[in-house]
């Protein structure tokens, strides 16, 4: 079918799949989506996207949307009226208040859902329940990088902008599947290369696109990534790489750092990692010689049961060869949901207000009690729990009732069967999402949300850039955009907000947080963005610590470290290592992704990578199905055998399964932030005699 020009709306949007945050015109006529334009004007992207902003889009009209609230009757799902439903939901956690405490309800805020929605839950949290229980998803993902940001340079976020990435004389990507996780970026890394020159070198147990395209490929034991950085660090003050000049000037405990790197030498290095000495020389030679290094990591590093630690580990190093504050330099943890930056910058954290203030400073907490027009008494000190440890709290019954808005926790959280019992364990439960996820199965209450394209706001990208995105059609049926929920129900709870428009929202923020001081809807309009912190007169930030940093003295700080054992290792039963990601046609859980056909046709089902060497001993060919156990279940998949894995390390992807490869994942975590260890299972390998 065919439409003339003028029958053809044109909105700005901004993709809802991954942290890159590109933006662009989405072209429809009535609920018909007719192709995703991209225009120069985005700021993150320009004219490119991926597969899966150009074309995943069919999940907004998909058959399978929820339409009209469900309330659980005697095990069954039935329709409800809002009405019915919201007064349930404002009852059910009330009473759980009431009767066993504040803490006793938990909050899990969506990483896709808007900045302006991840304040409102908050606010529910923090101002009506009293409670300091919420979180988002970047517990599974950055939190950890988040953590070594904190300890070492003081904001959560990207040092720079992708434009930085492209300046850098060398990129280090750690880690990160970048060309299938963040592909807009990595092609803005592939074109530095390839125009003029500029330097790879990638860390990763896999061999992926952006490793065979690297001037220099390390392939480091599993969990030994804080000793080669270490080790770097050691060699730099050795060999009169350590930019002693502004360690001198912006730079604490540097005599502290600098013993603590006395057991990471190269021979050590060498043994631990694997990496040869003349490796580790050649990748210390080429950061310790650059102008500028931008360092860029992800899930491979931090979902460790020390990936803080390792996180702060990359940070030191790049302190100590000077690359911060200068164009092209900086550490970039790539954020994987479209808005999981924001849903952490706009307070859903068990330990922070929106803007990074601590709900344990006085202070910042009189302030955030007088805007909301309470006692500060009435806000509480007490951080609360983050999803792993709310799961574990629910198995324990001490949170008796959650609240959990468009993710997909019974697939994405570690050791999924736990978890699943832990929600059957709850008294009362509420989803908030598009679909009957894997997680609303488990709800007493599920309410239908809206996806971005129905609703207007604003999401934070990987490099800290606010955008707006707007409403391109109305909502379908009966559901509703998440803020027109969470304000509806915060009426029922006796606090009448009265916000007609997510803008209103982003106002009262703006009042309230320092950070975001200078945002306003008007400074978003059209392609304009705006990169956090932004001050009063809407003066942004693009890259950080140019004048210092973010602390009480303006210096970053070294922060000396151990290497500790991983959780869990290979053992002479549990034999094999196994690797997990994404790829770049889906996104977690395939809700979105895995309802446009023709994305699902190209990658129907799971399989498992087995390198050469281990499919030639145990007599493994292409196709072959092969048993996974765990010390925790199995999973069963086809193989494909692969040099991208090496040796007695395989690879999963993430995305097909009703449980997932969540069900070999075990409950181990990092004790700073409580990020499971997903890439710390260890298995054993049978072969099927199946086709
Ligand atoms: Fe851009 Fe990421 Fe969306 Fe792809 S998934 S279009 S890289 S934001």
């Amino acid at each position: 079918m065919y439409w003339r020009q003028p029958e053809i709306k044109r909105t700005k949007t901004v993709c809802t799949y991954c942290g890159v945050g590109c933006a662009f015109e989405m072209w429809t006529r009535d609920r018909h989506i007719l192709k995703v334009q991209p225009v120069a004007a985005a700021p993150a992207n320009g004219i490119s996207t991926c597969v899966k902003g150009k074309f995943a889009w069919d999940f907004v009209n998909s058959e399978k949307r929820l339409t009209m609230p469900l309330i659980r009757d005697n095990g069954r799902f039935r329709e409800a009226s809002w009405d019915e439903a919201l007064d349930k939901v404002a009852k059910g956690l009330l009473h759980a208040r009431d009767t066993y405490g504040a803490d006793s309800v938990g909050f899990i805020g969506s990483s896709k859902a808007s900045n302006e929605e991840a304040y409102l839950t908050q606010k529910i949290a923090r101002l009506i329940i009293g409670t300091n229980s919420v979180d988002n998803s970047s517990r599974y993902c950055q939190n950890p990088a988040t953590k070594g940001l904190f300890r070492t340079v003081g904001y959560g976020g990207d040092a720079g902008s992708i434009e930085d990435l492209e300046k850098a004389e060398v990129v280090v990507i750690v880690g990160s599947n970048t060309a299938e996780n963040h592909p807009v970026i990595a092609s803005r890394i592939k074109a530095a290369k390839k125009r003029r020159g500029q330097k790879l070198i990638v860390v990763d147990p896999r061999k992926h696109e952006m490793a065979e395209r690297a001037d220099i490929f390390l392939r480091p034991n599993i969990s030994t990534d804080l000793i080669w950085a270490s080790a770097l660090s050691r060699y730099m003050f050795e060999h009169g790489y350590a930019d002693l000049t502004f360690l001198d000037q912006h730079v604490n405990q540097v005599e502290a750092y600098r013993q603590s790197l006395e057991p990471f030498t190269l021979a050590f290095a060498e043994e631990k990692t694997g990496i040869s000495r003349q490796a580790l020389i050649d990748t210390a030679e080429m950061i310790g010689t650059a102008q500028s290094v931008c360092l860029v990591w992800a899930m491979g590093i931090t979902q460790h049961s020390h990936g803080a630690d390792i996180s702060t580990a990359l940070s030191n190093l790049l302190l100590v060869t000077g690359n911060y504050g200068k164009p092209g330099t900086g550490g970039y943890p790539m954020r994987g949901h479209n808005n999981v930056q924001g849903a952490s910058d706009f307070g859903c954290l068990r330990n922070m207000y929106p803007g990074y203030e601590k709900v344990t400073d006085d202070d910042a907490r009189a302030r955030w009690a007088k805007a909301w027009g309470v006692d500060k008494e009435q806000l509480s000190d007490k951080i609360g729990e983050g999803n792993f440890l709310m799961v574990q709290s629910a198995q324990q019954d001490r949170i008796k009732a959650m609240y959990v808005i468009g993710e997909e926790t019974a697939f994405a959280d570690a050791d999924s069967h736990n978890v699943h019992t832990a929600f059957e364990e709850l008294d009362f439960m509420v989803v908030q999402d598009m679909f009957l996820s894997r997680t609303a199965e488990f709800a007493d209450v599920v309410l239908p949300g809206c996806p971005s394209v129905e609703k207007d706001g604003t999401f934070v990208n990987t490099e800290r850039r606010i955008q707006r995105f707007h409403e391109v059609m109305a909502p379908l049926g009966d559901s509703r955009p998440d803020w027109a929920i969470l304000t509806e129900l915060a009426a029922r709870m006796g606090h009448d907000w009265g916000y007609t428009h997510p803008s209103q929202i982003m106002a009262e923020c703006a009042r309230i947080a320092p950070m975001f001081a200078g945002v306003t809807y008007e400074r978003l309009e059209g392609w304009k963005s705006l990169q956090w912190p932004v001050a009063a007169d809407g003066t942004d930030t693009p890259l950080l610590y140019t004048d210092g940093f973010p602390t009480e003295d303006g210096k970053a700080t070294l922060f000396p470290l151990e290497w500790k054992e991983p959780d869990e290792e290979a053992d002479d039963e549990y034999d094999l290592m196994l690797d997990n990601g994404r790829m770049l046609e889906h996104f977690q859980g395939t809700n979105q992704s895995g309802r446009t056909a023709e994305i699902w046709h190209q990658t129907p089902y799971g399989f498992i990578e087995v390198s050469p060497q281990l499919a030639a001993e145990r007599g493994i060919e292409e196709g072959t199905w092969v048993r996974l156990t765990s010390r925790r279940d199995s999973v069963e998949m086809p193989a494909v055998i692969t040099d991208r894995v090496d040796g007695k390390t395989l690879f999963v992807p993430i995305h097909h399964g009703k449980i997932g490869i969540n069900a070999l994942t075990g409950e181990h975590h990092d004790p700073d932030v409580h990020t499971p260890a997903y890439k710390e299972t260890a298995v054993k390998l049978e072969v099927l005699d199946r086709e």
